[in-house]
């Protein structure tokens, strides 16, 4: 949360704000879920931010405010303070586990020096005394002193075991949380943030290695209309089966995301277009192919059709002019009619 948010929320005008957010939702038509919630408070009490003016850009434009859109957002710019709240706690797990681990370990420390110390004096006492009693005594001192160490030392292993329990605990949930910072929710593509480390990532091996590497955006057709027409819930549906059909045909080391509201980006290691090309219009024929049916009245919906566009990294190209070619590519396939994949390296050689 901004420092600006966090500010207002803790001042006078801070029911204020939440009773607007709410009057706002209701007039967006969204329901006030805790998310839709956490978004318009940011909205209204940073209207300047990063997420503020998205919003205002997208609320302003009649852009269907879906929960697959609330989704988006949080992702995109709620994410690194959810991040770092699940980070700082798991911190404070383990300097707890530290501490009581250190602890146990000065204890035992303690333990084993006092029973040394108590070797030391049964020597010195059967040095200066050949007494059986003095014997015996020393024996039973010695046995006293052993249990009492085996003890702790159990004590500290038992402690041990669990301090590493918890922490392999800690380190899944973690990773959990991780995954879910570079998922999206809706589609369980990998978002856009995921997706704009991968390709900065991808673009860097395929200049090391020399090697080619092609970039696909896709685009469901008339998206806006399906979701005026059909509402909110069904168009959300209609994103995770366009996803769901993506994300089988883009397998590792492919990487497929949810770009933007209907926007889909894959990402093509060492492939070039021309052999990416098939797979994409694979893609495109198998999503247009079906007859989807509205879940809560099962009335026919028709079958969607999606649009992309595909461009293959020149030498020494960023991640974001490889983007804006594959998009051109995109903007291409809508003006040639829509449902059509074009090669945005055919594109060029033509022009
Ligand atoms: P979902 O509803 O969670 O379904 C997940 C998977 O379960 C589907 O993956 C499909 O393999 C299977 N499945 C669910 N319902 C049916 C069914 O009535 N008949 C058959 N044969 N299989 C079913 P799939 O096909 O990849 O779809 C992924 C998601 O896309 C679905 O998630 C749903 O959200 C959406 N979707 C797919 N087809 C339709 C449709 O005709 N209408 C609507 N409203 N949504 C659809």
């Amino acid at each position: 949360m901004s420092t600006q948010v966090q500010t207002t929320l803790r001042s006078p005008e801070a029911f204020a704000l939440a009773r607007r957010a709410v009057d706002e939702m209701e007039r967006a038509g969204v329901w006030p879920t805790p998310l839709n919630f956490e978004l318009w408070i940011h909205w209204l009490g940073d209207p300047d931010g990063a997420l503020g003016q998205e919003m205002t850009r997208l609320l302003g434009d009649g852009t269907a405010f879906t929960d697959g859109t609330a989704e988006m957002l949080a992702a995109e710019y709620l994410p690194r303070g959810r991040l770092s709240e699940e980070i700082r706690d798991a911190g404070a797990v383990l300097n707890r586990e530290l501490s009581t681990v250190s602890e146990a370990i000065a204890k035992a420390q303690k333990s084993q020096a006092a029973y040394g110390q108590t070797l030391a004096g049964a020597s010195a006492h059967l040095e200066s005394s050949a007494e059986p009693s003095a014997l015996l005594g020393v024996v039973s001192t010695l046995s006293r002193a052993t249990t009492q160490v085996q003890a702790e030392n159990a004590t500290l292993e038992k402690r041990l075991e669990t301090s590493t329990k918890e922490v392999a605990r800690l380190r899944e949930h973690l990773e959990q949380v991780r995954r879910d910072a570079m998922t999206d929710a809706l589609t369980n593509l990998a978002n856009r943030k995921a997706f704009d480390e991968e390709l900065l990532r991808a673009c860097d091996e395929a200049e090391k290695k020399r090697q080619p590497m092609s970039l696909a955006v896709l685009d469901i057709d008339h998206f806006k209309r399906f979701n005026d027409t059909w509402g909110h819930q069904t168009g959300d549906q209609v994103l995770r089966y366009v996803a769901s059909v993506i994300g089988r045909i883009s397998k590792a080391p492919r990487v497929a995301a949810r770009y933007g509201g209907e926007e889909f980006a894959i990402i093509f290691p060492s492939e070039s277009a021309a052999l990416v090309e098939a797979a994409l219009n694979q893609i495109r024929e198998e999503i247009g192919s079906r007859a989807l049916r509205r879940r809560s009245t099962n009335d026919e919906l028709g079958a969607v059709t999606i649009s992309g566009g595909l461009a293959q990294r020149r030498p020494g190209e960023t991640g974001s002019s490889l983007l804006d070619r594959a998009d051109e590519a995109l903007y291409a396939s809508k003006r040639a009619g829509r449902n059509k994949i074009t090669n945005g390296e055919r594109l060029e050689e033509a022009a």
